[in-house]
């Protein structure tokens, strides 16, 4: 049966993250032929980016343009947000599995008394149902969650989902809506950027990653050469992080961030299973070790063995070669 389903569309520095693409693109999904409605929060002028969701498949996009939404808060996007969801009355909900998307759909599906499928990597419909496929146990076995009545409201892990060709014949209406934002709690006095170069992470299509092996920050060099050299990012395991060799906004794993790029080259991790848990679902992984018993081994598709200070230079060269 065909749905009206919100897409929340998620900003950062006046452009629309990749999630917001693959969310409209479940949201087509979950409709089955029904309205997927974008919805955009934030400060200023929102037209352009409500633009690229039509762009991307949303049958009409919804603005919210609020000072106190400059900056996203609980408080301040969860009022905006069931606002349009109050006046909308969806059949469907979704967003991306992103920091903004698991702090506020838990507290939207609570006020909504709805039930909510996060972190889910791909959605079908089958006999009318919706089916989403979720990964559980850190993702050592997936689920598949059936939303057989009632609102289909589900978070979508970044970059597993893909996101519908733009196509900027498409048309589709963007209207602005006034709401009220009151008693905002948190008040945010700054953003600092922790890493202020290179692909987010959680959306990036290539990872060259650092363990202890690394040895020192200035380890980290030619991973972050092979990562340029392959418009990637660099990550990290916690133990690099704890290591003081990099910052823990690169730390990637249970307690870090989930990843799931085309391409994860792991140097010198030895594949703990927390570290596994926020990278094992990558597309291909490559890892770079010195000892053949690693456990990083099991889960990789490429494995070299060997000191990663005279592999990834070779690496670098390859891939320079082949470019020119
Ligand atoms: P090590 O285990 O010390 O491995 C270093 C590897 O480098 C070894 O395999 C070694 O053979 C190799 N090596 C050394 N020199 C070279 C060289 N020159 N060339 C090639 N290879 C070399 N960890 C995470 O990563 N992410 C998490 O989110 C996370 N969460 C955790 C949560 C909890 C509750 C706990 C208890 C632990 C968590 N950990 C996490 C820590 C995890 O258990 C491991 O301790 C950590 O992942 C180890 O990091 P590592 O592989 O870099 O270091």
């Amino acid at each position: 049966m065909s749905k009206k389903v919100l897409v929340i569309g998620e900003a950062r520095e006046g452009s629309l993250r990749n999630v917001t693409f693959e969310a409209i693109a479940a949201g087509n999904i979950v409709s089955d032929g029904g309205e997927v409605v974008g919805v955009l929060c934030g400060a200023g002028d929102l037209n352009s980016m409500a633009q690229e969701m039509v762009y991307y498949g949303a049958s009409r996009v919804i603005t919210v343009s609020n000072e106190e939404l400059k900056t996203y808060t609980s408080d301040g996007y969860g009022q905006a947000i069931y606002q349009v969801i109050q006046d909308e009355s969806p059949e469907g909900i979704i967003m991306g599995h992103t920091a903004i998307g698991k702090d506020v759909t838990p507290k939207l599906a609570s006020r909504l008394e709805s039930g909510l499928v996060s972190d889910a990597t791909e959605v079908v419909v089958e006999n009318g149902n919706i089916v989403f496929t979720r990964p559980i146990y850190s993702g050592k076995a997936f689920e598949k969650k059936e939303v057989t009545d009632g609102l289909v409201f589900a978070t979508i892990r970044p970059n597993n989902i893909p996101a519908l060709t733009r196509d900027d014949s498409l048309a589709g209406e963007v209207t602005e809506k006034e709401v009220e934002v009151t008693n905002i709690r948190t008040i945010i006095k700054d953003v600092i950027k922790k890493s202020s170069e290179g692909v987010d992470l959680s959306e990036a299509k290539v990872i060259v990653a650092g363990g202890r092996g690394v040895k020192s920050s200035e380890g980290f060099e030619p991973l972050q050469e092979l990562a340029d050299t392959l418009n990637g990012t660099v990550g990290a395991s916690r133990g690099a992080c704890d290591a003081g060799y990099c910052d823990y906004s690169l730390q990637i794993g249970q307690t870090g961030k989930v990843v799931t790029p085309d391409l994860y080259i792991a140097c010198g991790i030895s594949g703990a299973i927390q570290h596994l848990a926020g990278m094992s679902n990558s597309k291909v992984i490559v890892a770079i070790n010195k000892d053949p018993e690693a456990n990083i081994f099991n889960v990789a598709d490429y494995g070299i063995v060997g000191d990663l200070f005279d592999v990834v230079p070779k690496l670098i060269e390859e891939v320079k070669q082949m470019k020119v």
